[in-house]
């Protein structure tokens, strides 16, 4: 099922979400299964797989030359969803990006998810790599996610990128793509930012999901914009606990958000790291709470590979 029939048929009752990440290369896929079990206590009826993109990574030849490589350490996101699919029977949201695909790889990715009757994709620019500055497209690639979803947008009409294939048969995919309360880090501003926003969605994009936001008047404040700016469909808040003393300036620095102050001040203070994520788990419930009272149509949590904190916030709400 699409996740904006999801979100229909909760007849205006606030869901239970959650983002995972593929685990690193080399894991086994039983310690995310491990993870998400508990958690279907709450009924999530879509799960998002991000996508990870190659690195580049330096290794030591013999004479202490360095040889640069690339590699991508969390591989496996379609095989996740299909094995979730498979496993749970709930829909699942792979990510997908621009970089490091060109145009046919893309198309190619996409039959394959169209092939595993995974019916949702979360639209994205996607990240730089580490250790560029900036975002690079792929030769032949999309630059925006407004680019790629336009793709998307000709499978679903049956559009694919060779003209001369005879009797096409189109997919059928429901897209979601990013928004970002505090203001995408590399838009000038929150009102040019809200352009692109809206260019994603007149070109068809069907709902929203937000960056983390730790001060639910930012989402608030965006929503009102969204609409103003004529933005009509479902914006999801996407939020996730502290669970480490650090997080509080890492989040914050890598994702581009703000730390309100009454919580960097509460995490600040805490003696050690679980001290922390008890702060950080009843700040995420407050705001939980106060996200359903404004009638959101899923809490969206970022799990980031670790389910107590998000099983214990879950059984606080649902
Ligand atoms: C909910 C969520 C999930 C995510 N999941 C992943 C993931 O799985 N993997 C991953 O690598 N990253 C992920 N990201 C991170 C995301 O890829 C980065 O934030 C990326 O920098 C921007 O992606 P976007 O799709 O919002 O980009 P875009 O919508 O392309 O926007 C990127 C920037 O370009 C500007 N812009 C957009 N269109 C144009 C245009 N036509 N001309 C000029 N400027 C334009 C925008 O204002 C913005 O500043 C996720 C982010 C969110 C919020």
């Amino acid at each position: 099922m699409k996740v904006t029939d999801h979100l229909r048929n909760a007849n205006g009752k606030t869901l239970f979400t959650i983002e995972i990440l593929p685990p690193l290369k080399g894991e086994n896929i039983k310690t995310l299964f491990d993870n998400i079990d508990p958690l279907m206590e709450f009924k999530p009826p879509f799960i998002d797989v991000t996508y990870h993109r190659e690195e580049y990574v330096y290794k030591k030849k013999e004479g202490g030359l360095l040889e640069k490589r690339t590699t991508r350490k969390r591989p496996g996101t379609v095989g996740i969803c299909a094995a979730i699919q498979n496993k749970y029977k709930i829909d699942t949201v792979p990510h997908i990006i621009c970089g490091g695909f060109d145009k046919e790889e893309t198309e190619n990715a996409l039959i394959d998810l169209h092939f595993l009757g995974i019916n949702n994709v979360l639209v994205l620019q996607g990240d730089a790599i580490k250790t560029e500055s900036r975002f690079v497209p792929e030769p032949g690639g999309h630059h925006f996610a407004s680019d790629l979803l336009q793709q998307v947008v000709c499978m679903n009409k049956g559009i694919y990128m060779d003209d001369d294939l005879q009797n096409v048969t189109p997919t059928d995919f429901c897209i979601g793509v990013a928004g970002y309360p505090e203001k995408h880090y590399f838009a000038p501003n929150l009102k040019t930012d809200l352009k692109y926003l809206k260019l994603k969605v007149d070109l068809g994009a069907e709902y929203i999901v937000t960056q983390m936001f730790f001060e639910n008047k930012r989402y608030f404040e965006f929503v009102e914009k969204c609409r103003e700016a004529g933005i009509n469909v479902p914006i999801i808040p996407g939020i996730k606990p502290i669970t480490s003393k650090a997080q509080s300036s890492i989040l914050a620095k890598t994702f581009h958000i703000d730390m309100p102050e009454d919580l960097a001040d509460e995490v600040e203070k805490c003696k050690d790291n679980a001290s922390a994520k008890e702060v950080g788990i009843e700040w995420c419930i407050q705001q939980s709470k106060e996200l359903v009272k404004f009638g959101v149509p899923t809490l969206h949590y970022y799990s980031m590979g670790k389910s107590d904190p998000i099983y214990r916030i879950a059984k606080a709400l649902f």
